[in-house]
């Protein structure tokens, strides 16, 4: 053990949270250090390499209502990169079944019957404040009550006892599968619309060749320490006495603040006592995908994703994304449960056959895979199902109770760039505060 050193704020953690944390604390006048544990800032957003294209890891698209991210793309100089989806070409059904999300489809289709089509004007009278409210907060926490009694409510329960099972099974399920990888049963009531209020937008944006560049940009004028990972927190009568595993020498460090911008999982293991026993009960990660690079597919338009077809169980989603005219596709699968990581680790091949297979009888012609490769994040595990607000609430609560601590990362709120930005800023700013 080396000797100890003090910090004024020490922020753990260097994906988008902790960078956010960190430049506000520097913008309040503090001074963070921030540790991150692997060789790199950006934590579930990076960029690699796949045969010879640039894959973005993580996020790959956004609305065009994440305020925060927006002002960080504008002062970092990447707003000029952004690479414009038309939401309509993104989202496509190959689902026999769909009608679509046109809404006088769904009063068209012989596929609703007559009752469920008419209680979808009383739906719709009381489910579009609440839309509003929640497309207007997307990417960061809804604040009326009203909003947040839905995320305890399955999102299938709610849609049978207002709309009818019809709706759910052929409307709902396969949208909810279409751009949030689950059918309306795994998905809370607020989940739903949210990912409603996504897919409803006009255009989606994604950062080219940006996510790598997004966050070493927002590490710049940050004091970083890479290759540090906290291994223990304790309280200390100054502060939080941290323990840093520095590629086998352990410092410890005395921060007189503490912002955690780690995954859930970490903090729980982090955080001792009742705090912890709390966290353990809600994590989230969207974080398994497999990516394929292939040779000249013509898929026509920018982007297609494709859900749920069938001879298809486990796996849930395709994007295909073309770079450009002529230039080969990088294609993402994603599979039902993303969150069930061993079976995704005896899953690998399959995962990519069935891809590219599926790719084969979109295209009706052979595809040429240049490379495949699974993606992995590490903090991947059980989503306890509906009903996580009370428990994100309580957390807080605890977190709160525990001096000189804070805490950012995706958990508190929904799970998107905006959040994890909106999240640290917020923890910092409770720092900036005392
Ligand atoms: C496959 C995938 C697709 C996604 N798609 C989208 C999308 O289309 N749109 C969108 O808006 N969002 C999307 N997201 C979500 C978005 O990427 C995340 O919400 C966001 O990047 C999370 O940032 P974070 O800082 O909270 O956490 P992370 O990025 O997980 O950062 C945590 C950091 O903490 C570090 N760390 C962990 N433990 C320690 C320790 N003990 N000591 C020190 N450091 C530690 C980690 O190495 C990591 O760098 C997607 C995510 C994934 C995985």
């Amino acid at each position: 053990m080396r000797g100890r050193t003090d910090v004024d704020v020490a922020v753990v953690g260097g994906g988008l949270a902790g960078l956010a944390a960190a430049g506000r604390l520097l913008e309040g006048g503090r001074s963070p250090v921030l540790f991150e544990a692997t060789d790199r800032v950006g934590g579930r957003q990076r960029t690699t390499r796949l045969g010879g294209h640039v894959l973005e890891e993580g996020a790959v698209f956004f609305g065009s209502n994440y305020p925060t991210l927006s002002a960080k793309l504008r002062e970092t100089g990447l707003d000029a990169h952004l690479k414009v989806y038309d939401s309509r070409s993104i989202v496509n059904f190959p689902v026999g079944r769909q009608t679509g999300s046109d809404p006088a489809a769904l009063l068209r289709t012989p596929n609703l019957p007559v009752a469920e089509k008419l209680a979808l004007v009383p739906f719709a009278v009381t489910a579009l404040p609440l839309a509003a409210e929640i497309r207007a907060s997307l990417g960061t926490r809804v604040k009326s009550p009203g909003a947040r009694r839905l995320d305890r409510i399955a999102a299938s329960d709610w849609l049978t006892a207002r709309v009818g099972p019809r709706f759910v099974d052929e409307v709902a399920s396969p949208f909810m599968e279409a751009l949030g990888f689950a059918p309306a049963r795994d998905w809370s009531a607020l989940g739903a619309m949210q990912i409603l209020a996504f897919g409803g937008m006009a255009q989606l944006f994604g950062i080219r060749e940006g996510n790598a560049t997004f966050a070493t940009r927002l590490a710049d004028p940050l004091d970083v320490r890479l290759g540090t990972r906290v291994v223990r927190i304790a309280p200390d009568p100054a502060g939080i006495e941290i323990e840093v595993d520095a590629g086998g020498s352990t410092e410890s460090v005395r921060a007189r603040h503490l912002v955690l911008a780690v995954p859930a999982p970490v903090a729980a293991e982090l955080v001792s006592g009742a705090l912890r026993q709390t966290l353990r009960r809600f994590h989230f990660s969207s974080s398994i995908v497999a990516a394929v690079a292939i040779e000249s597919l013509d898929i026509g338009m920018p982007a297609v994703s494709v859900f749920g077809g069938e001879g298809h169980g486990r796996i849930r989603g395709i994007v295909a994304e073309q770079a450009g005219p002529g230039e080969p596709v990088v294609s993402y699968a994603a599979l039902a449960h993303p969150w069930q990581y061993e079976y995704f680790e005896a899953a690998d091949s399959e995962v990519v056959r069935v891809l590219t297979d599926y790719l084969e009888i979109v295209n009706d012609k052979p595809v040429d895979v240049i490379e495949s490769r699974v993606i992995r994040w590490e903090h991947s595990i059980p989503i306890p199902g509906p009903g996580s607000i009370p428990l994100r609430e309580e957390a807080f609560r605890l977190a709160t109770r525990v001096p000189h601590l804070d805490i950012a990362g995706d958990w508190t709120i929904s799970p998107s760039q905006e959040g994890a930005l909106v999240s640290g800023i917020e923890a910092a700013d409770r720092v900036v505060g005392i």
